[in-house]
């Protein structure tokens, strides 16, 4: 008999900076950022080297994934 498997996948947007579920933001590879926590890291001063990597990270992936 045949059994069929039904994965139920489910997306979900938790945003590493936040930890929120969020509806819009960007997936960096493996990681989420909520469209708040970009536009914060995109805006504000780079306070601490977490997200000065963060930055660096999203930039690179960003590049290669829309150059
Ligand atoms: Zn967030």
């Amino acid at each position: 008999m045949l059994k069929t498997r039904v994965m139920h996948i489910r997306l979900t947007n938790v945003c590493v900076i936040c930890k929120e579920n969020k509806q819009e933001g960007i997936h960096i590879v493996h990681a989420f950022f909520c469209a708040n926590c970009e536009e914060e890291i995109v805006k504000s001063d780079v306070k601490t080297r977490v997200y000065d990597n963060y930055v660096k990270k999203v930039k690179t992936a960003s590049t290669f994934l829309y150059d």
